[in-house]
């Protein structure tokens, strides 16, 4: 089991698969991906001798994540090694759902059990000026879909933005009334790259939730060891709202989560160090389990995104979020 100095275990791996995106998110990546250098993401190879490490160190849950994971055109395979990796239960993939009408069947021969789609707006003109696509009917068409095949679980990511999508957060309850899905809207977190637009953007969750417990919405109890999210439900609605406040106090001490970037390098926090280098210990599965070990004990009690220091963090493509 990998255990922190802290007490807290980790069971699930975010490994990044490319640091490129296709969307230019206003908060993310609003020039679009700039690419640096020639930068090696990670090969199938590679993807698999991290998977096998992980699991046999006691991960059961990989989530596949970027940039955008779809880019890559190997993707079902990369999705079918995780899968078939001894000791992992449980294979997701975090997408903005572009390719998902054209590719979602793969995904779902390749085994994906948990889909995660990231989408800001349920209004077409607004999707297009925070993401600058007009892929909005696409994506819904196929978020429909997905729900009809053996995907266990479907959430939808939507970050709040006060300039932005504020105004829409009855409209985000209004599509969740009968469609079983989760919608998580996630607190905008500053990076090195958007001071200014978190300034103006973000919204603290509790703002929202107040207006939810009000209206009847009642906190569901989940395990510590299932993260830090928050979870309401309300018996008049099908799906949930989900609250992802990292500014929110003790949030790291649920933390569940450890990450490899696609340059194969293990990050103990969204917001931490430039990363340790994994490439080097990948043929010797032994030394590699036994760094990633030595690794987590470095691993801090929390985050300082409240003082404004967001690490050596530029944008959450970098990452995987
Ligand atoms: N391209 C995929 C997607 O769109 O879901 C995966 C990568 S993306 C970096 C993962 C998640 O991080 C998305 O839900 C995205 O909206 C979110 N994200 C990116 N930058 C963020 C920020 N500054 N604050 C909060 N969430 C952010």
């Amino acid at each position: 089991m990998l255990q922190d100095n802290y007490g807290r275990q980790f069971r699930y791996l975010r490994l990044s698969v490319t640091e490129a995106c296709n969307y230019r998110c206003n908060y993310c990546l609003p020039d679009g991906y700039q690419q640096e250098g020639r930068p090696s993401f990670l090969s199938l190879t590679e993807i698999r001798k991290i998977a096998s490490a992980f699991a046999q160190a006691g991960i059961d849950k990989i989530r596949i994540t970027g940039g955008e994971p779809s880019i890559r055109k190997d993707l079902p395979q990369i999705i079918e090694a995780v899968k078939a990796t001894p000791g992992i239960k449980t294979v997701a993939l975090t997408t903005n759902g572009h390719r998902m009408e054209k590719y979602l069947d793969d995904w779902v021969a390749a085994g994906l059990d948990r889909l995660n789609v990231s989408i800001d707006s349920f209004d077409p003109r607004m999707f297009n000026s925070i993401t600058g696509h007009d892929a909005l009917e696409s994506i819904l068409r196929a978020l429909d879909k997905a729900c009809a095949t053996s995907i266990g679980t479907i959430k939808v990511n939507t970050v709040l933005m006060r300039q932005y999508n504020l105004r829409e957060f009855e409209d985000f309850l209004s599509w969740i009334k009968d469609r079983p899905i989760t919608l998580r809207m996630i607190e905008l977190m500053e990076t090195g790259d958007n001071k200014q637009f978190f300034h103006d953007n973000h919204v603290a969750a509790n703002e929202l939730e107040s207006s939810l417990i009000s209206r009847g919405w009642q906190r569901q109890i989940r395990a510590k060891s299932a993260g830090p999210a928050k979870e309401y439900f309300h018996p008049d609605f099908d799906g949930r709202i989900g609250f992802i406040a990292p500014y929110s106090k003790d949030f790291c001490s649920s933390c569940n989560r450890l990450r490899v970037s696609s340059l194969g390098k293990l990050h103990l926090c969204l917001f931490g160090e430039e990363g340790y280098e994994l490439r080097p210990y990948l043929d010797d599965p032994e030394k590699l389990i036994h760094y990633i070990h030595q690794v987590l004990g470095l691993k801090l009690p929390t985050h300082y995104l409240q003082e404004h220091q967001s690490g050596a963090t530029k944008h959450l493509a970098m990452l995987g979020g």
